[in-house]
C-alpha cells in the first residue's frame, strides 16, 4: 500500500519506532455503520459539510490499514448518544481490547443513575482511557450524576479524551464554559481535550496552561479540511510549543474525509520542529499509556 510506506517514511525519518494515535473509532459494526450514514447524510453534527469516509471497510481490513501504517497503540472511541447504551458498548469493548492487543482498552459513560458503578467496573477490568462526547451526548459535563465519575477518573489517573469543543457544530453543552466548572472541581482529571478544542482552540489552550494533567490532542486539526471551516489562529501557534509535552496525536481514523498521512503533513507543515513531532506523534502518548517500547511489536504491513 502507497500510504502506508509514506506513514512509514514520516515515523522512520524522525527515528520512531512508530506511531500512537489516542484518538481512532473502533465499535460495534453496526454503530459504526450508523454514524458513516450520518456523515453521508450531512446530518447537523457534521456542520452540513461533504465528509465522504476515506477507510470504509470491515473491522479487519481497518485494523490491518492501521497496523500497516505503524500505529502501535491506539484507541477505540465509543460513545453513546443517549442513556442506556453505555454499559453494553462498554462490555463490546472489553471484548474488543481482549482480541485486540494494541489498541488501548477504552471505555465510555453517559449521564445516567448507575455511571458511577459500571465506570468503576470499567476502570477495575482495565480501562486504560474513556471517550466522552459532550456535543453527541448533547449533556452538561457538569451534570450532577458525573461529578463522583470525575472524581473516581482523577484518582485512578485514567485519561478521558473529551469532546467538548463548539467544532464541526456546537452543542447546548459545548464550549470551555461547562469544562472549566468540571476542572476547578476536578483539578487533577486528566482530560484530553479533542480537536486542540476546535474552534474554541485558543480558551482550550488557556485551560491546558492553568492545569497540568490537561491533554489536547490533534485529532483533525491543522489538516486542510478544518482549516477552510475553523482555521487555528496562527498568533496561537508558539502555545502549541510551549504545550510540546501535552499535545497528542489524535486522526479519527477511520471517520476522516481525507488521507491518513494528511494529517501527518498537517502537523509538520506547522513548522514546530522535528523534537516536537517526536513528542507528539509518539513520546507524549507512549508515556501517558506506559507503552514500553520491547512490549508492543511491531506488526509491519500485512
Ligand atoms: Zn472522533
Amino acid at each position: 500500500m502507497a500510504e502506508a510506506a509514506e506513514v512509514r517514511g514520516f515515523w522512520q525519518r524522525l527515528g520512531l519506532p512508530g506511531l500512537v494515535d489516542v484518538h481512532t473509532h473502533f465499535m460495534p459494526e453496526r454503530v459504526l455503520r450508523k454514524v458513516w450514514d450520518y456523515f453521508d447524510g450531512l446530518g447537523p453534527l457534521t456542520g452540513g459539510v461533504e465528509w465522504p469516509i476515506t477507510y470504509r471497510a470491515d473491522e479487519d481490513e481497518r485494523l490491518a490499514v492501521i497496523r500497516g501504517f505503524g500505529v502501535r497503540a491506539f484507541t477505540a472511541m465509543l460513545y453513546p448518544h443517549k442513556a442506556g447504551m453505555a454499559q453494553w458498548l462498554n462490555s463490546w469493548a472489553v471484548d474488543f481490547a481482549r482480541r485486540t492487543p494494541d489498541c488501548l482498552h477504552t471505555a465510555t459513560l453517559f449521564p445516567e443513575p448507575g455511571v458511577e458503578t459500571y465506570v468503576r467496573e470499567a476502570v477495575d477490568s482495565g480501562a486504560r482511557v474513556f471517550k466522552a462526547h459532550v456535543q453527541v451526548g448533547a449533556y452538561d459535563p457538569g451534570d450532577q450524576l458525573l461529578d463522583p465519575v470525575w472524581g473516581l477518573l482523577a484518582e485512578a489517573r485514567v485519561p478521558v479524551v473529551i469532546h467538548c469543543g463548539s467544532g464541526p457544530s456546537p452543542g447546548k453543552h459545548t464550549g470551555p464554559g461547562p469544562i472549566a466548572h468540571v476542572l476547578a472541581r476536578h483539578p487533577r482529571l486528566r482530560l484530553v481535550v479533542a480537536h486542540m478544542g476546535m474552534s474554541e482552540y485558543e480558551d482550550f489552550l488557556d485551560l491546558a496552561e492553568r492545569y497540568g494533567e490537561v491533554r489536547l490532542d490533534t485529532t483533525m486539526a491543522f489538516t486542510d479540511f478544518s482549516e477552510r471551516l475553523a482555521p487555528f489562529p496562527r498568533e496561537a501557534r508558539p502555545r502549541l510549543a510551549g504545550l510540546g509535552d501535552r499535545v497528542l496525536l489524535g486522526t479519527d481514523f477511520p471517520n476522516i474525509p481525507y488521507p491518513y498521512v494528511h494529517q501527518l503533513h498537517a502537523l509538520e507543515r506547522l513548522g514546530l520542529g522535528d523534537d516536537w513531532l517526536r513528542a507528539v506523534c509518539h513520546e507524549n502518548g507512549a508515556r501517558l499509556f506506559k507503552i514500553a517500547p520491547e512490549v508492543a511489536p511491531d506488526t509491519g504491513p500485512a
